[in-house]
Order: structure tokens, then C-alpha cells, then sequence
């Protein structure tokens, strides 16, 4: 506007305005007025220290061109005129020139003009200090009188100029601001990532749309959603302050992990947390919180894979290992082949039938080869024939040749399989060769074997057959021998009235003849008659035991079996046996279970078991014990019959129990008896289902003991 003005009183239509840039040092075109594009005045510079423009500016001098300059825009033909102006003192301000200084610079067609107030500036009555500020061009005809006014108007607006154009700078840049803050808001807004600026009391400053869905409540809102987002209000809270914000320090932001929970579906949400404080003096700080919920779980994920691949590398190598260790240590060559019947992989025990070179084996090279040559050739067919069939695996018998210093023939079996891929190509043939040598050795000693055994057979077989003869044989003979035992017995039992009646005839006869029925007896004679009856009375003992046992033998004793009371029976043997033990002044003791014991058995023949022994223990005792002893144990009673008495030898032990034994016939006389006792006791127990021990010490004394089952039923039938 004052431009125009200038213009207006010089009655120019054309002028401009030159500011100055302290710090390119530069005076640069500002406003201009009657400019086209094509004639635009360009900056100049301080540094041309004789610049009519700068001189004028430097010096605050009127300066007056006779012509235009060159790049001022103003053609040769047309007079200008340099107005300066100042402005308040600036730090940068370029010093000012005296006026001779710049009447030194200036040269033709410039020159300082004769301006009355040319230096009024400097005499200003508020003392303000002033530094250069710019240049007014303007372009005429003739100097116009009003150059005086023009100075003066310039050097009091200088100031004002300048005052307006910083708050026209300030405005441009309030409106920039605002226009950026804008688009950084829609920056911020459009961003994924919470954002939000916390100042020093905690409390939320600013926060993007995000960060708003997140920790910010409104009135519409669910009672879940208002408890979520104080729940992350608060968390974010404790977070900042476990962690306060670097105040006053320029500690690079740092990222920390923070839990939230989405306030519309309830999830959990992970953020990292990068806090800065927003500048040096401020306590407020800025945080980013970036989601990294996906990134975790994808990091999650991606780590599980990790682990997965590398437990798949390790089984697939130890599965390599494996077939490694298979490979070396399997007896039999294996071969791997392409279907074109190249060796790809082999063992070691392939490489001694097929390896061409092999040093560390030590045989002469030219069998070797020949051989390996032989073998490789038959292998090669098989290998060829099987590659084109189409089936996938093949089992055949071939003749290899072992390479070596006395070659020889091994019988081999050959299975060989395809490997095929996912087209069902053959991609290799696995062989495993098989050593038959072995084998067919086993297949000749099995034969051989076979034959022994076959003979062997046939061997034993005619011995059978002679035994059998022979079973055969014996079995009669053994039934003859008992045919025999039978008749014998039953002689003997039906034999038994007619022996005893004649000797009890001779015993009563006897009877009657001592008690003088028939007469006196002298004493010769009375002698002869007790020695007739003792004689006669041994002689119907001894048959009467033999018939005992016969009749034993021959089946035809029966049981009778009834409830017995055990202690009953022992009573009635000891007082049977009473006078005997009294007559040799021996000591005898009966002992049964405290209760009465039943049992079911045949009383008759139990009370003759006990005597029998009884009498034994007595006859052969001279002085001392007889005890008889009773007890259950289980659902048996045993019967113990002990002496003090002459016990038997060792030797003797067994012999006793056989018909007519007596273990010392010498003694016979002394003794008395049979022989048949214990036979006897041993056959009655049998039959009533018991067994008799013994146990004596020669000298000593013996003890004879029964085992007889409480229930004799089992044999009741027997012998029925
Ligand atoms: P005997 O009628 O002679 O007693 P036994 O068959 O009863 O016939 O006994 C056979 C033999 O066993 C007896 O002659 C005797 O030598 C021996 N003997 C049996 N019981 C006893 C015993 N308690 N002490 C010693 N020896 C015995």
C-alpha cells in the first residue's frame, strides 16, 4: 500500500520493494507493482559492496540512477530512484556506512541524491536503535520534488514495515500451524496405534481415535465396555508409574509391554509401550502404544514352528543315523541302485562282491576283478529285468562269485524293492542279498537228521514192541501171583475153623486134666500138661493171626464203621493191657484230648491197632514207660504208642513190618509172639484210609505212631 503511495507521488507506475535477508545477506524483491513476468527485478547481493541498492541500503541514503540497472528490472531509458528504510536494531544487522563511504561506492549514473533528511533517522527523539531493513525502487521520469517526504515517510515506516511484516509472517505460520496440526490429527487419527500425551499430573492431554476407543468412556456405552476401560485406564496408569517418564532428560524412548482388554468383544490385548517425554521442561510425555497382540501371537506361532521344524530335523537325522548304523552293521550286502542299475549307495559287505577297488582287502587285483566284473554283469540283469516289470518287488536266487585269493561260488538270494515317487516312478531299487550257504549246510544237516532220527525211530520202535512182550508177560504173571495169593488166603480162612477146633479141644482137654477132672497129677506130669497148654495156646495165637491177615488179604474182613469215641476205645485197651504192664512193674500213662473226640471209623479194629502195639511196647520193655498219646491235628488223630524199652537197630527198621519178621529169633523164646503184629497193624490201618510211622533209638526205646482220618468213610465202600 505505501509502495502504490511512493509510486502515486512520484508518478511512477512502476516500483518495488527490496527486503533484506541477513542471513543469505541478500536483498530480496518483496512486493512489486507494474511487473511483468518477463522483467522481474532478481536479488542482489551485500556482498557487492558498490550495488547502488546496497549502498543506498548500508548508507540510508536517497541514491539516484540517471538509467535503469542491469537485473533491476528497470530499462536503461527510465530514471529510478533508491528509497532505503529501517527497523528496529537486529542481532544480525550488517553495520552502516557513512555517507562518504557511500558517496565512494556509488559511480555513474548513480549518486547519492540531495535529500534534506537524509539522515533524520539517526536523530530519532526515542533513541531507538535502528538497523538496515530494505529498499524502496522506484521507477520514473524526472526526480520528483517530493523525494524529501518520500525519505521521511520511508524511514519512519521502516520500523512499522517491518513490525507488520513479522506479524504477517507470524499470522502465515499461525494458519500453517493449524494446518498441519490438522493434518497431523488425521495422521494421528488414521493411525492403528493408540497414541496419547499424558502432562506431568497423570491426566490425558491429548489421545487419537484409537486411543479413545480404548481408555475413553461415553454416555451410550455398555456397563462391560465402562468396566474395560477403567480396568485400562487403570492399567495404564500403574504402568506409566511404575516406569515414570524421563523427565528433563533426553533418554531415548523405550518400549515396554502392556496388557489391555478390547472394550467390545472382552479380549485380551498386548501392546508395547514407547513413552518420550514431549520436551526438556515439561513433565508430559507421549506414549505409542503398539498393538503387537497378532504380532505376538504370530511370534508365538512362528516359534512353535521353529520347534516343531527343528524336532522334524533331529528325528530325520537321527533317522539317517539309524539307517547309517542299519546299513553298516547289517551282515548282509545291501545295494541301493538308480532304475538304469547305476550303484548309488552300498555297504561294506556289498562292496567285497561288487567294489572294483577296495585296497585294505588284499587280493590279487586281476581275480578280484574278473569276479567283481562276473558278479556286477548278473546283478546288472536282475537289476534291468525287475526296473522294467512292473512290479514292486522281486525275489530271486543267483550264484555270486566272492572275490579273493581262492574265489568261490556262493549260493545268494536276492529281494530287491522299488522306491517310487508320488507318480509311481521308480526312483531306486533297494537289494538285500542273503548268504544261502549257510543255510543250504542246515537244509544237508537237517536231511542228515532227519535220517538218524527217522532210524532212531524205527529202533525204539522194536524195542516197544519187545517191551510191550514183555509188559504183556508180566501183567499175567502178576495176575497168577495174585490168583495164587487169593487162593491162598482163602484156604487159609476157610481152613481157620477146622485148625482151631482141635486146638481148643487140646487146650480145654489140658484145662480139665489140671484141674484134676481126670485124676491126680503128679508133678512130672503136671509139668508136661502146663507146657501142652502153653505150646497149644501160642499155637491158636499164631493162627489166629494168620487168619487175621488172610482174611485182611482176601477181603473178606468188613468195616464197621460207627461213631467212636476216641478216648472210650483207649480206655478199654489200657485196662485190657493193665494186668501185663502190672505183671512186669512197668509205668503207664494214657493221654487223649480233653474233649471227647468222634470219630467215624470201625471201634473193633482201632482198639486192635492199639493193643497190638500196646502189647509190642510192653513185650519188649523191660523197665521204664509205656505212654499211649492222642491228639487231633486237622482232620486226622494221631496215635503215638511210646516205650522205654529195647528199641531197634537201624537195619532192622524196615524189615520188621514184613509177614513173620521178628528181628531177632534168638529171642523168640524170651519174647514170645508171631512175627504178624505189626503186619497186621500196618494192613488195619490201611484199610481204615491211616499209615503207621516209626521212630526208635536202639537201646533207647521206640515210638510207633498212626495217623487215622477222623472220617473212615471213603473206605467203608471200599471194603464193603
Ligand atoms: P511179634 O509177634 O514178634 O511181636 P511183631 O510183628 O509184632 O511180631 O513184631 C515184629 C518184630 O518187631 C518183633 O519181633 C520185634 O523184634 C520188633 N518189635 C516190635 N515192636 C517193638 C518194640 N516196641 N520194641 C522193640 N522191638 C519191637
Amino acid at each position: 500500500m505505501l509502495l502504490a503511495r511512493f509510486c502515486g507521488v512520484v508518478g511512477s507506475s512502476r516500483g518495488y520493494v527490496l527486503v533484506l535477508d541477513a542471513v543469505a545477506r541478500q536483498l530480496v524483491p518483496s512486493v512489486a507493482i507494474g511487473y511483468d513476468n518477463v522483467d522481474q527485478p532478481t536479488a542482489r547481493t551485500l556482498d557487492d559492496g558498490n550495488d547502488p541498492f546496497v549502498v543506498a541500503l548500508l548508507g540510508m541514503q536517497v541514491v539516484a540512477c540517471a538509467h535503469g540497472l542491469p537485473r533491476s528490472g528497470i530499462s536503461r531509458r527510465t530514471r529510478l530512484i533508491a528509497v532505503p528504510f529501517p527497523q528496529p536494531r537486529t542481532v544480525d544487522a550488517p553495520r552502516f556506512i557513512d555517507r562518504a563511504d557511500a558517496d565512494r561506492r556509488l559511480a555513474s549514473p548513480c549518486s547519492v541524491a540531495a535529500v534534506d533528511s537524509s539522515r533524520t533517522w539517526l536523530e530519532r527523539p526515542d533513541g531507538i536503535a535502528l538497523s538496515p531493513y530494505g529498499v524502496f525502487v522506484l521507477e520514473m521520469d524526472s526526480l520528483p520534488v517530493a523525494l524529501d517526504r518520500i525519505a521521511c515517510a520511508a524511514q519512519l515506516a521502516g520500523p512499522m514495515l517491518s513490525r507488520l511484516a513479522a506479524s504477517d509472517a507470524h499470522r502465515g505460520r499461525a494458519a500453517e500451524l493449524a494446518d498441519q496440526r490438522a493434518v497431523l490429527t488425521s495422521i494421528v487419527n488414521s493411525l492403528p496405534d493408540p497414541i496419547v500425551i499424558i502432562d506431568g499430573d497423570r491426566q490425558i492431554v491429548v489421545q487419537n481415535q484409537r486411543a479413545e476407543h480404548l481408555l475413553s468412556m461415553r454416555e451410550r456405552d455398555s456397563e462391560g465396555r465402562r468396566r474395560a476401560v477403567e480396568i485400562n485406564n487403570l492399567l495404564l496408569t500403574s504402568h506409566l508409574s511404575k516406569d515414570p517418564a524421563p523427565s528433563g532428560t533426553n533418554v531415548a524412548a523405550e518400549a515396554r509391554e502392556l496388557n489391555m482388554v478390547d472394550p467390545d468383544d472382552g479380549t485380551d490385548l498386548l501392546f508395547e509401550v514407547l513413552t518420550q517425554p514431549l520436551d526438556e521442561n515439561d513433565n508430559a510425555i507421549v506414549s505409542v502404544l503398539r498393538d503387537v497382540t497378532d504380532l505376538r501371537r504370530a511370534a508365538n506361532e512362528l516359534e512353535l514352528q521353529v520347534q516343531r521344524v527343528r524336532l522334524a530335523e533331529y528325528e530325520a537325522k537321527r533317522e539317517s543315523d539309524r539307517l547309517n548304523l542299519i546299513l553298516t552293521n547289517v551282515a548282509d550286502p545291501i545295494l541301493v541302485t538308480d532304475d538304469r542299475a547305476n550303484i548309488i549307495l552300498m555297504n561294506r559287505q556289498a562292496e567285497l562282491l561288487f567294489g572294483s577297488a577296495t585296497p585294505n582287502i588284499g587280493y590279487a587285483t586281476g581275480d578280484r576283478s574278473a569276479a567283481v566284473r562276473a558278479n556286477d554283469t548278473k546283478f546288472t540283469t536282475f537289476i534291468s529285468d525287475f526296473s522294467l516289470s512292473p512290479e514292486s518287488a522281486r525275489r530271486e536266487d543267483m550264484e555270486l562269485q566272492r572275490p579273493g585269493d581262492d574265489p568261490m561260488t556262493i549260493p545268494m538270494e536276492v529281494v530287491a524293492g522299488k522306491i517310487v515317487d508320488r507318480r509311481g516312478e521308480p526312483l531306486a531299487i533297494v537289494s538285500v542279498l542273503h548268504d544261502l550257504t549257510e543255510q543250504a549246510e542246515n537244509e544237508r544237516l537237517y536231511k542228515e537228521l532227519k535220517n538218524f532220527s527217522s532210524e532212531l525211530e524205527a529202533r525204539v520202535r522194536a524195542a516197544t514192541a519187545d517191551l510191550g512182550e514183555q509188559n504183556v508177560r508180566l501183567q499175567w504173571q502178576s495176575r497168577e501171583l495174585e490168583k495164587a495169593n487169593r487162593l491162598k488166603s482163602e484156604f487159609l480162612a476157610s481152613m481157620s475153623h477146622e485148625l482151631r477146633t482141635p486146638i481148643n479141644a487140646l487146650i480145654g482137654y489140658t484145662a480139665l486134666m489140671l484141674d484134676r477132672i481126670y485124676g491126680d497129677l503128679n508133678d512130672r506130669q503136671e509139668e508136661g500138661l502146663v507146657r501142652i497148654r502153653a505150646a497149644a495156646q501160642h499155637l491158636l495165637a499164631l493162627i489166629n493171626d494168620i487168619l487175621d491177615l488172610a482174611k485182611i488179604e482176601a477181603g473178606r474182613m468188613p468195616l464197621h464203621i460207627e461213631d467212636t469215641v476216641l478216648q472210650e476205645v483207649m480206655r478199654e485197651a489200657s485196662v485190657q493191657i493193665d494186668p501185663l504192664i502190672k505183671k512186669k512193674g512197668l509205668t503207664y500213662r494214657w493221654i487223649g484230648p480233653d474233649e471227647p473226640l468222634h470219630m467215624m471209623t470201625d471201634r473193633t479194629k482201632v482198639k486192635q491197632i492199639m493193643l497190638n502195639l500196646l502189647s509190642n511196647a510192653v513185650k519188649f520193655t523191660h523197665s521204664g514207660t509205656v505212654t499211649l498219646l492222642a491228639q487231633q491235628e486237622g482232620d486226622l488223630v494221631r496215635l503215638d504208642v511210646a516205650d522205654s524199652g529195647i528199641g531197634i537197630r537201624k537195619e532192622d527198621l524196615s524189615a520188621i513190618w514184613d509177614d513173620f519178621r521178628q528181628v531177632d529169633q534168638s529171642r523168640t523164646r524170651e519174647f514170645g509172639g508171631t512175627g504178624l503184629g505189626l503186619s497186621i497193624t500196618r494192613k488195619l490201618s490201611g484199610a481204615l484210609g491211616g499209615r503207621v510211622t516209626l521212630s526208635s533209638e536202639y537201646g533207647r526205646g521206640s515210638t510207633f505212631t498212626i495217623f487215622l482220618p477222623i472220617r473212615s468213610e471213603a473206605h467203608r465202600e471200599h471194603d464193603a
